[in-house]
């Protein structure tokens, strides 16, 4: 099935008791039972709920996987991920690096045992000479966040299956219409939801999907041991928004290629980084891995002044301040003060983040109104 198809159909069933096409929002936290231990499949609500079961097939058929399992945020989603280790693993991860991530790992698993280390995922020797015996799992990012560099994940494949690693790609930017991460091998897909997927600004969940028995059944383990659930109305939300992912992430894709266009000509605005810009430096592992280049773009000033910073930031309409991405609305965001605060500022610079570097997420709105918006606040 194409993935078009796919988006519309997957995963949901008319109910059988009533044909309603939308799959009913099941708000129950309990189940009865004929007899102790005779039901339905469903015996309580944080272990199955039928409107979570059919969101989590949908996810499972558009990352061409076999099991999705979905959570209350994309952090638990990453939290249930980390419960695979053990004190005295260790984890290779991006360096450019979604904030929270960053800080589940410093701030929350590292006091765990669990050992991070953070290397430019753009040169694979750099990830060589991180291993050690006790390395178990690679975590990565692409396109990285907020710099939109693009890690080559069959390469990062390779060496985990060389070393029988578990591979994590966070293909939260990507979105399933752009890339497919366990096609190329790769052991879990995470996915914040909250971005493109549902792709309303409405929801907050998170999600794996694998291929691998072995894996589902542990991390599910964890998802009922630990709790971490999203409700079924939200789950409702998210199922309503992937029937429109594909012309949704179309769109994305075409206003983001204007704008970075756009941008690179613009007198004023010095560096620009979109993938699918010829210049962008991994813009032919981009062109191999992803179908299209995503609505995500960031940009710096000539003027390398906060205070020029500040006015872009301030001075659009159509693109709202504000933290998140992948929703219908155009965004403009800080990531040094907003999504990145977390990261300490001498590792954000040493990944090349400045202070005044602007992220936009581009929304499907006309190209046009949104070129005149930031023409207007970047003079
Ligand atoms: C937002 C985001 C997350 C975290 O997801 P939440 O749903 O906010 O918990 C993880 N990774 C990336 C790349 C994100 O953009």
């Amino acid at each position: 099935m194409k993935f078009s198809t796919k988006v519309v159909h997957a995963g949901v069933e008319p109910c059988p008791v009533t044909g309603a096409i939308m799959t009913p929002i099941y708000q129950t936290s309990t189940y009865v039972q004929a007899a102790p231990g005779d039901h339905k499949g469903y015996e309580y609500a944080r272990t199955q709920n039928p409107t979570r079961d059919a969101l989590q097939n949908a996810l499972a058929a558009l990352e061409n996987g076999k099991y999705g399992l979905c959570f209350a945020s994309g952090m638990a989603a990453t939290d249930a991920v980390i419960k695979l280790l053990n004190p005295g693993d260790e984890v290779i991860a991006t360096n450019d690096l979604y904030g929270g991530t960053y800080r589940i790992f410093t701030k929350v698993f590292a006091k765990y045992g669990i050992v991070f280390k953070f290397v430019d995922m753009g040169n694979m020797g750099e990830v060589e000479r991180a291993l050690t015996p006790a390395t178990k799992m690679l975590w990565i990012e692409t396109p990285t966040n907020p710099l939109m560099k693009i890690v080559d994940i069959q390469a990062c494949v390779n060496i985990g299956k060389q070393h029988n690693l578990i591979t994590v790609v966070d293909n939260t930017f990507a979105s399933p219409y752009l890339q497919n991460p366990l096609d190329m091998g790769a052991s879990i897909v995470l996915h914040s939801l909250t971005k493109y997927i549902a792709g309303h600004s409405d929801v907050v969940m998170g999600a794996l999907i694998t291929n691998d028995d072995t894996l589902w059944t542990d991390l599910k383990f964890i998802q009922n041991s630990c709790g971490g659930v999203p409700g079924p109305q939200d789950c409702f939300l998210v199922l309503r928004g992937i029937k429109t992912l594909h012309v949704r992430m179309r769109q994305h894709c075409e206003n983001g290629a204007k704008i970075a266009q756009f941008l690179v000509n613009h007198p004023n605005v010095d560096k620009v980084y979109y993938p699918g810009l010829p210049s962008h430096p991994n813009h032919e592992v981009a062109k191999r891995q992803m179908r299209d280049f995503g609505g995500m773009i960031s940009f710096t000033l000539k003027n390398d002044s906060m205070e020029a910073a500040l006015k872009v930031l301030t001075g659009t309409h159509l693109f709202s301040l504000a933290e998140s991405l992948g929703g219908v609305e155009s965004l403009i965001g800080h990531p040094a003060t907003m999504t990145h605060a977390s990261i300490p500022r001498e590792e954000r610079l040493k990944a090349g983040l400045v202070d005044t570097l602007i992220r936009l997420s581009v929304g499907i709105e006309d190209a046009e109104d949104l070129i005149a918006d930031l023409e207007k606040a970047i003079g």
